[in-house]
């Protein structure tokens, strides 16, 4: 019971950053949703895909990320890129982040 709780408080606390990973990714080339949780479990993040489709379609009707489809080896996937908006909100993450660090890092 007490390590479920755990988990949720955990991926509510994260996910601020998770989202701010994930535009950032989209903003240097349209990726995947696969490629995107890839990504994060390299850096300790492993989001199930009941997590990472929400809110990558929260991002998205949001206006933070733009979604294509793309035919890969005849399936059709999925790709996002990083909106004006989502540059916009990146840029302001960006400064509130080396804020953040330049504080906490001390
Ligand atoms: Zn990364």
């Amino acid at each position: 019971m007490i390590s479920v709780t755990v988990i949720m408080l955990d991926r509510e606390f994260f996910l601020g950053f998770i989202k701010i990973h994930i535009l950032f990714h989209a903003s240097q080339a349209p990726i995947s949703g696969k490629e995107i949780a890839e990504e994060l479990s390299r850096h300790g993040y492993i989001l199930s895909p009941g997590t990472l489709y929400p809110t990558l379609h929260r991002l998205s009707e949001q206006g933070y990320l733009q979604r294509t489809s793309k035919v890969v080896g005849g399936k059709v996937r999925k790709y996002y890129t990083v909106t004006e908006a989502g540059k916009k909100a990146l840029k302001e993450a960006k400064e509130k982040i080396k804020i953040l660090v330049e504080e906490v890092m001390e």
